[in-house]
């Protein structure tokens, strides 16, 4: 169904408003909202996973390789503190981004009970997605790897096994900007113990035998190298989209705004939720421990199949 005469306008969604927010409101949607949210898919799940292995390697080396031998007592407390912090939260956006429900579309509401529902105007045309058989709101896409469509779909990311979307946004930006963080600190401390232990004695600046020292250090190095450049171009890219109210898809199709654009902080405030505040970059912001235990024991997690 294509036609440009209406446009079937989609509810307001916040990213830190309840995620049982569908516009539809009829038992079995209210149920899919109410139920963890994860794609299986192989190939993302084995990059989620190789993400977290590549956080714990940066981990161990940063810790064991260079900070805890450091004869430095301060310059190990507070670097080993810090990359660690900021670890933890850059697998915590990690798992948000993958576990957050991106804005789907319950799939096969296009029936003919909910189109009367609406009671649409003569005249007025709504988009249905052939694939999951659901009515498409205004810049909803079809992933076809989460079969479904997504609300402001931005694109699907393996690396996070989940599509980027209106409503976990959010914590992917936080996850790029926390890995671009701790990519370069792992590359400024690795500059550090190079130049001590080329100063010093190699057998004295780490626990390790020299040659491993140097091939753990040179993986890290590699490492951090390519995460901090794919990943601040990422988060670059996402702050452009999130300033212009553009999501990839749109960019990359050159699609002329229908909507009403929130630019600049107005759509950084739509997308992070109120006023510039330290919940900005908190991936923990909105999260309740409660409402996901009840919500596991209910339905169990809701896999696309
Ligand atoms: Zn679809
Ligand atoms: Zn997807």
């Amino acid at each position: 169904m294509q036609s440009s005469g209406h446009r079937f306008r989609d509810i307001e969604h916040h990213p830190l408003l309840a995620e049982n927010d569908s516009y539809d409101s009829s038992s079995s949607e209210a149920d899919m909202a109410d139920r963890v949210w994860f794609i299986r898919d192989g190939c993302g799940m084995v990059c989620a996973v190789m993400t977290w292995f590549l956080v714990v390697y940066a981990d161990f080396v940063v810790t064991f390789v260079m900070l805890l031998p450091s004869k430095d007592f301060w310059y190990s407390v507070i670097n080993g503190v810090l990359f660690n912090c900021l670890a933890v939260l850059a697998l915590s956006s990690h798992l948000r981004t993958m576990l957050t429900d991106p804005g789907a579309v319950p799939k096969g509401n296009a029936t003919k009970e909910y189109m009367e529902s609406l009671q649409l105007k003569p005249g007025e045309v709504i988009y249905k997605c052939p694939k999951c058989c659901s009515i498409k709101p205004e810049r909803a896409h079809h992933c076809s790897i989460c079969k479904r469509c997504i609300r402001k779909m931005d694109h699907h990311c393996p690396w996070v096994n989940n599509c980027v979307g209106e409503k976990n946004q959010r914590f992917f930006v936080l996850f790029t900007m926390y890995i671009a963080l701790i990519s370069a600190h792992a590359l400024i401390l690795c500059g550090f113990q190079f130049f001590s232990c080329v100063r010093g004695q190699w057998t004295e600046c780490s626990d390790f035998s020299p040659p491993v020292t140097v091939i753990l250090m040179v993986f890290l190095c590699l490492e951090g190298f390519l995460f901090l450049t794919f990943t601040a171009v990422m988060f670059g890219t996402q702050i452009h989209s999130i300033c212009n109210d553009e999501t990839e898809i749109e960019r990359l199709k050159s699609e002329k705004p229908t909507w009403e654009r929130r630019l600049r902080w107005e759509g950084m405030k739509s997308v992070f939720g109120g006023q510039p505040s330290l919940l900005w970059i908190n991936p923990f912001a909105g999260f309740r421990i409660r409402q996901l235990l009840l919500r596991a024991k209910k339905g169990g997690p809701e896999f696309s199949v």
